[in-house]
Parts: structure tokens; C-alpha cells; sequence
């Protein structure tokens, strides 16, 4: 039977079981098209970085001696939407069956079953062979319960024994989040990086020409994204090799002269399917095993932990709460992100940098994600809708499955505490704290008024005031509230009145 296989961007898995064998009667198609370059504004990087990783796929599928159709987006025949192109390519290869991959995004799932329900031949869906977990394990999982990451874990790694000895932890605990919270001040060195320089100018042309409006910046003659299964093979070697030693314990440092520190640049392979989860994991426990006189078991869990455990539970959390959690916005909040987050243009040192670096390379590593920008964004009280827009566009690995549950959930806690047990907000103390953006800041860290005092400081003190009815319950806050409690009628004014003044004219600030 005569069957069209579509393959979306971001499931270039080449170890998935179609291709272990040519079929001559099975045609894959691949597409870059407007409906996904425009359902958001992305970065340049992040449309440059698939295009280049899917073209690279089909050259491998080809090359294997798999049929495969493939529409670039300055094509005349692309009608750029998935509907027409299914249509079409069914129509032209006189295709009797058609078969997909379970979307990660729920907009692409409704949008085939639609497709699906009016097309002229039968389909099936197929899983992506990717994930540890399936779409609805995590919800079967808790049931009715609350859900809580460190369970979730703890399941996963005893289900698929995973740094476990005879039933127990390896190193006689789950979880050593303790250690990984150093500041890096300059040693260990940091290995210069791995770099996959290609130039990218035609393509980004080609971008260009057909209208497709982009943000950020690209080296268009050192485009350093790996795009192919053998590069990111490479990097995977060159994170066990020379940064899985140090990875846990500067898991949360920042640094203005560091972007990368110790973290492994992986998400972005292993969100378009490149590389497995489960490939990563083993490489790295291998690495290990062989190496145990450098690595110590902190760093490997610190990185096992996110994989296993943060990334497969945002999965489950997210098939278990969408379409509502794209619309909750529990602590009501409503204000408009600030211009400077388009520009990097603030006097705020620390989201300077962590800005600047998103619209420079698409990349920013978790704790600047989290504890500057997005703790910058709750704390003036942003719409999630805005947030989460900015950061699907921004990232070079935002997908929404990833980016809505860590942005909307774990970062603005719109969603009340469904995903994370407290809010993620900090005064300047903790930026200080973990890295040296507070040191060349117009700012001052320890002032919290007048015109050097640091806007975090004010920003965090109105926000626990004004949120106090969604949050005074939560006993992980009590501390906090103790505290705010502390502060005299008069202090509480002065706090109040600047983070007014923040709120109102952020790109004054
Ligand atoms: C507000 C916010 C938005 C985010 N948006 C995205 C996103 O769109 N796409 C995305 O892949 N990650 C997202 N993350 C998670 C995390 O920041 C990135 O996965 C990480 O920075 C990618 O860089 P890395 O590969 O060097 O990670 P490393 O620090 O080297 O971590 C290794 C791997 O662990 C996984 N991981 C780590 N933390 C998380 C997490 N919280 N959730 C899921 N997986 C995790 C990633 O696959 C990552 O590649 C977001 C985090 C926050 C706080
Ligand atoms: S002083 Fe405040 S604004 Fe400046 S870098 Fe430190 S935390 Fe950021």
C-alpha cells in the first residue's frame, strides 16, 4: 500500500523504527512552512537552527535510500499550511494510507486529528520513540494527588534504574540540589567551547525573502548551532568529556564573561529528536562509571535530574493540563513586558546581560531563565501570555510542550501551584548571590530605596504584599511573610511607591 509518512521538525529522531528498513512504497515528506515560522515571532537562530537540522535529516534519509519529499519555504509549490500540503503530496503520490508522529505540541495534535478526520485515505498515528515516558503516565501516575517533581523522579529512576544500587540511591540519596548551588568566581576553568561554524547566509536570505519576520541576531558566517546527529553526538561527547565534572555543582552560577559555565547545550537536540534523552543519559552514567576518580555522583545526578526528571515531568504536566494551561493566569497579573526585553537596553545589569545573551545567541541557561528574567517578569507583575511569548520566540529549544510549562508554571506560577510547590521570586540578594552581575551594576544589591537602590529589592517586597491573598496559605511562603511583616508602615510605603514607579516606566530603570 501506497503511504505518505509526514515528519515535523522537530522529529528527527533517525533511530526510530520506520527507517530501519527502505520501504519503495512508503514516501516521507518534510516541510518548512509559514503556519510554523508565524504562529509566534521567533529568533532567527531558532528558525535557522531547524531548517538546517531538517534539511540535514532528509539528506540522511536519502542517503539511506528512503523516497523523501521535501518543500523548502521559498518554494513555489509550498502552500505553507499543513492541511493543503497533506492534500497535495496525497493527491500527487497517489498515496492510499497516511501516517504521522504524535505532535508534542497540542495545536499540531488537534490540528492532524482535524486533518485527519477529512482526508479521502486512512491514517495512524505512530509514537515518536522518544520520550521515557508516554503522553499520559505522569497524570496516571498521580491521579487525583498533587503532583510533586521529586516523586515523579524518584518513580523514574527506580522504573528505568537509573543511578539506583539494590533498590537504593546511588550515594545514599536522591537528590544532592544542595551542591549544586556554587558561585563561580573564575576556577575551575571553563573549557573553550565546541563550535560548529557554518555560513548561513543564503539561507537566511531565503528567510528573509519570503517575509518571514524574525527578532534577535545571527553570525550569518559562524552560525554555531549543531543541526545534524553527528554534531550533537560531538557535543554530547565534549559536555562528558570536559563539563559533566563541574556540571552540578555551578548548575545555578551566572557569569557576565560566561554563557554556557558548565551546562551542556543538549535541549535544542534533544527537543527536535536528534539525540535521545535516553541515549544522553547512558552516554553520561557511561562516562561515569569509567571515570569515577574526576566525577563525582553530585554532578551526574544534578544532570540526570533535569533530564529524567524535570523534562519528562514538564511533558506529563503539560498533556495532562492542556488545552486550560495555556489560559491560566492564577495570580492575575496583567501588566506589558517591557520594550527592553526586545532590546536589552536597561541599566539593570543582570537582565542586561541575561537579555542581551538570548537576543545574541538564543540560548540562556536556567537560573537566568528563571531567577533573572522571569523572576524580573512576576515581579512587575507581567501577563503570562506576554512572558510566554517571548520566551517560545526567543530560545532556540522553545517548544511549547517545554517552554509553556517551565515559563507559565514553574517561572510565573500562573498556574497557582499546579507544577511548582512556591513561586520562583528573589530580591537581589540571591542574583548577588550567585554570580557578578550586581559588581558593575548601576545598582546597588544591598539598597532597597532611593534612586542606586536595586529594583528587585522594592519589586520583591510589593509583590509578596500585593500577591499575599494567593499566597499567605502556601506554607513554603511563611518565612517570607514573616518577614514582610517585619517591615514598618513607613519602609513598606517607600518599597511600594518604587516598585510603582518600576512597574509604570520599566525602561526608565
Ligand atoms: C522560564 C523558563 C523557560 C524555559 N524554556 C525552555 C524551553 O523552551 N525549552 C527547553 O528545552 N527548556 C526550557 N527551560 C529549561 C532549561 O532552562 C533549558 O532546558 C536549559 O537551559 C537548556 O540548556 P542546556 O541544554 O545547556 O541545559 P543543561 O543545564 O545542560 O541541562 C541538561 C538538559 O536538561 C533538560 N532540562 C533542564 N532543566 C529543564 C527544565 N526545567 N525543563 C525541562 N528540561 C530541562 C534540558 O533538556 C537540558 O538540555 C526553561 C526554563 C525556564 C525557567
Ligand atoms: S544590583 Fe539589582 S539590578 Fe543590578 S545586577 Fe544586581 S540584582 Fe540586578
Amino acid at each position: 500500500m501506497k503511504t505518505l509518512r509526514l515528519l515535523l521538525g522537530d522529529q528527527l529522531n533517525s533511530e526510530h523504527s520506520w527507517f530501519k528498513k527502505v520501504d519503495t512504497n512508503v514516501v516521507y515528506l518534510m516541510a518548512e512552512m509559514r503556519q510554523e515560522t508565524d504562529y509566534v515571532k521567533h529568533h532567527i537562530q531558532k528558525v535557522v537552527g531547524f531548517f538546517l537540522a531538517m534539511r540535514s535529516f532528509a539528506e540522511t534519509l536519502r542517503s539511506k535510500g528512503h523516497t523523501v519529499v521535501y518543500r523548502k519555504i521559498g518554494d513555489k509549490d509550498n502552500p505553507q499550511d499543513l492541511g493543503t500540503l497533506l492534500e497535495q503530496c496525497i493527491a500527487q503520490n497517489n498515496a492510499e494510507k497516511f501516517e504521522y508522529q504524535l505532535p508534542d505540541e497540542y495545536r499540531l495534535d488537534k490540528q492532524l486529528k482535524e486533518i485527519c478526520r477529512s482526508l479521502p485515505i486512512p491514517s495512524e498515528a505512530f509514537d515518536t520513540e522518544h520520550f521515557y515516558t508516554t503522553r499520559n503516565e505522569l497524570g496516571d501516575f498521580f491521579g487525583k494527588k498533587q503532583l510533586l517533581m521529586e516523586s515523579f523522579y524518584r518513580m523514574m529512576r527506580k522504573k528505568h534504574n537509573v543511578l539506583m544500587i539494590n533498590g537504593q540511591p546511588e550515594g545514599g540519596q536522591w537528590n544532592f540540589d544542595q551542591n549544586n548551588r556554587k558561585k563561580w568566581t573564575g576556577n575551575p576553568k571553563i573549557p573553550r567551547e565546541i563550535t560548529f561554524s557554518k555560513n548561513v547566509g543564503t539561507l537566511v536570505e531565503e528567510i528573509a525573502k519570503v517575509g518571514v519576520k524574525t527578532f534577535g541576531k545571527i553570525n550569518t558566517e559562524a552560525f554555531n548551532w549543531p543541526v545534524s546527529r553527528d554534531e550533537n553526538l560531538q557535543l554530547l561527547d565534549f559536555f562528558c568529556e570536559h563539563l559533566l565534572e563541574n556540571f552540578g555543582d555551578y548548575q545555578d552560577a551566572m557569569h557576565t564573561e560566561e554563557k554556557f559555565l558548565f551546562h551542556s547545550r543538549l535541549s535544542f537536540a534533544m527537543n527536535s529528536k536528534m539525540l535521545s534523552p535516553r541515549e544522553v543519559i547512558d552516554t553520561v552514567l557511561e562516562h561515569y562509571r569509567t571515570h569515577q576518580k574526576e566525577i563525582t555522583i553530585s554532578q551526574v545526578e544534578g544532570f540526570v535530574r533535569q533530564i529524567i526528571g524535570w523534562r519528562e515531568y514538564m511533558r506529563g504536566v503539560y498533556w495532562k493540563e492542556m488545552p486550560n494551561y495555556a489560559q491560566y493566569n492564577k495570580l492575575d497579573n496583567h501588566n506589558p513586558l517591557p520594550h527592553f526585553f526586545w532590546t536589552g537596553d536597561t541599566k539593570m545589569n543582570c537582565l542586561k546581560h541575561a537579555i542581551t545573551q538570548s537576543l545574541d545567541h538564543a540560548y540562556a541557561h536556567h537560573i537566568q531563565r528563571l531567577m533573572i528574567i522571569g523572576n524580573y517578569a512576576l515581579l512587575t507583575q507581567t501577563h503570562p501570555d506576554e512572558v510566554d511569548q517571548w520566551y517560545l520566540g526567543v530560545y532556540v529549544d522553545a517548544i511549547e510542550w517545554v517552554e509553556i510549562t517551565n515559563t507559565r508554571g514553574m517561572s510565573q506560577f500562573a498556574d497557582g501551584g499546579l507544577l511548582a510547590t512556591k513561586p520562583y521570586v528573589s530580591s537581589a540578594n540571591y542574583i548577588h548571590k550567585m554570580g557578578n552581575y550586581c559588581k558593575g551594576c548601576f545598582y546597588q544589591h544591598n539598597v532597597k530605596t532611593g534612586e542606586k537602590a536595586c529594583p528587585f529589592n522594592a519589586l520583591y517586597w510589593n509583590f509578596l504584599n500585593e500577591k499575599r491573598p494567593f499566597l499567605e496559605n502556601n506554607p513554603r511562603m511563611s518565612m517570607m511573610f514573616s518577614l514582610l511583616d517585619k517591615k514598618s508602615k513607613n519602609e513598606m510605603e517607600q518599597l511600594q511607591a518604587r516598585a510603582i514607579e518600576v512597574m509604570t516606566h520599566p525602561d526608565r530603570f
